[in-house]
C-alpha cells in the first residue's frame, strides 16, 4: 500500500521544450505553428477547441543548452549530492529532441567541451566540481565520494547493457538492501567528465548496432544512464554512508506504432514495443490519484522501465520530466498528446 501524503509531499518538475522548425516542416508548412507561448510558465495549443496548459517551465526554441541545464538539470544535481534520489527523463515523438536534450553533441572528445553538449555531459561537470569542493571543504571529515555508472536499454521488453552489449536479456531483481537492480549489469567507476563521455560514446555506438541487428530503430528504445553517487565521512570516530541514485532516461518516440501488416514476432514486438511507454502513462495516471487520495495499486512492475524507475518515481526522489515538442502545424496532434500526457504528470 502507497502512502498517499507520501506523494503529496513528492515533486515533479515538468519542463516543456520546443524544437525550432526544421527545414522538412517549413517546406511544407511554412512557419505555421500548432503552439502558442505565453509566458516562461504557460503555452497554448492553437488548434479547436483551443487548450491552455501551464508547466514549471516553458522552455522556447531559443533556449541553450547551458541555460536548460540550469533550470533543469542544476536543481537535480544538488539533489541528488544530499542523498537523494533523482530521474529525468525525456518524452516526445521521435524528431522532438529527446536526445539533442538528453546527450546533445557529443561526438568529439578530442574537440570537448562541444558548445552543444547537452543535460547529461552538463550535470556530470556540475557534479564533479561540487564534488571536488565538497572534499576539499570536509577534509577534516575524511569525505569522500565514488561514482558508478552503468548505461542499459530497454527494447521489446528486453533489457541490454549498452557497455556490455553481449549482455542481453537481464533481470530486474529486487532487494531489501539494494533496492531494484539489474542483475549482471556492468557498473563503471568514473572520476571526470571525460570518463563519463567515453561511457556515453561507447553506448550510443553500442546503441545504433543493436538497432541495426534486432531490425529496429533506436527511436524504439529506451535508454537509461544511472549513476550511483555513494558518499562515506567520518564525524565522531562513526563512518556514516550515503547512496545518491540519478537516472537520465532518454524514452522511446511517444508516437503510436503501426501495427499494419505486422505477424508473428513483429506482432509481439510491435505490441511490446511501447508496454514500458504505455505502462509509464498508467503509473503516472494512478499516481495523480493516489495524490488525490485515493487508495490505489501502482502497477510498476507491469514493466521493464517502470519496475526499474520504481525508487525514482517514489521514495524521497525528485523527478524531472522534459517533453520535447516541435512547434510546427506539421506535429499539432502528437504536440498536443505530448503536452497532455505532461500536464497530467505534473498532477502527481
Ligand atoms: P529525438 O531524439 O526526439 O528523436 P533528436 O534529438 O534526434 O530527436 O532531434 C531531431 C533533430 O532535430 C536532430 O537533428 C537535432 O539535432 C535537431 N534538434 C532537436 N532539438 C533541437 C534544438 N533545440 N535546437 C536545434 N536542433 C534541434
Ligand atoms: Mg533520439
Amino acid at each position: 500500500q502507497e502512502d498517499p501524503t507520501f506523494w503529496r509531499e513528492h515533486n515533479v518538475q515538468v519542463v516543456i521544450r520546443l524544437r525550432p522548425i526544421n527545414s522538412l516542416e517549413a517546406s511544407t508548412q511554412g512557419f505555421n505553428r500548432c503552439v502558442k507561448q505565453e509566458s516562461a510558465h504557460c503555452i497554448s495549443w492553437v488548434g479547436h477547441p483551443e487548450s491552455r496548459f501551464t508547466f514549471d517551465h516553458v522552455a522556447s526554441e531559443y533556449i541553450t543548452q547551458e541555460k536548460l541545464f540550469t533550470v533543469a538539470g542544476l536543481p537535480m544535481v544538488e539533489n541528488c549530492m544530499a542523498g537523494y534520489n533523482s530521474c529525468m527523463f525525456c518524452y516526445g515523438q521521435t524528431g522532438s529532441g529527446k536526445t539533442h536534450t538528453m546527450l546533445g553533441d557529443i561526438v568529439d572528445l578530442d574537440h570537448w567541451p562541444s558548445h552543444d553538449r547537452g543535460m547529461t555531459p552538463r550535470v556530470f561537470e556540475h557534479l564533479f566540481a561540487k564534488i571536488h569542493l565538497d572534499e576539499e571543504h570536509r577534509k577534516h571529515e575524511n569525505l569522500r565520494y565514488i561514482c558508478k555508472c552503468s548505461f542499459l536499454e530497454i527494447y521489446n521488453e528486453q533489457i541490454t547493457d549498452l557497455l556490455e552489449p553481449s549482455s542481453t536479456n537481464l533481470p530486474i531483481r529486487e532487494d531489501g538492501k539494494k533496492g531494484v537492480y539489474v542483475e549482471n549489469l556492468s557498473e563503471v567507476e568514473v572520476e571526470s567528465v571525460q570518463d563519463v563521455v567515453h561511457l556515453l560514446l561507447l553506448g550510443a555506438m553500442n546503441r545504433k548496432v543493436a538497432a541495426t541487428n534486432l531490425n529496429g530503430e533506436s527511436s524504439r528504445s529506451h535508454s537509461v544512464f544511472t549513476c550511483i553517487i555513494q558518499s562515506k565521512w567520518e564525524c565522531e570516530s562513526v563512518t556514516n554512508t550515503r547512496f545518491g541514485r540519478l537516472n537520465l532516461v532518454d524514452l522511446a518516440g511517444s508516437e503510436r506504432q503501426k501495427l499494419s501488416g505486422a505477424e508473428g514476432d513483429r506482432l509481439k514486438e510491435a505490441a511490446n514495443i511501447n508496454k514500458s511507454l504505455s505502462t509509464l502513462g498508467l503509473v503516472i495516471m494512478i499516481l495523480v490519484d493516489v495524490a488525490n487520495g485515493k487508495q490505489r495499486h501502482v502497477p510498476y512492475r507491469d514493466s521493464k522501465l517502470t519496475f526499474l524507475l520504481q525508487d525514482s518515481l517514489g521514495g524521497n526522489s525528485k523527478t524531472t520530466m522534459i517533453a520535447n515538442i516541435s512547434p510546427s502545424i506539421c506535429c499539432a496532434l502528437e504536440t498536443l498528446s505530448t503536452l497532455k500526457f505532461a500536464q497530467r504528470a505534473k498532477k502527481i
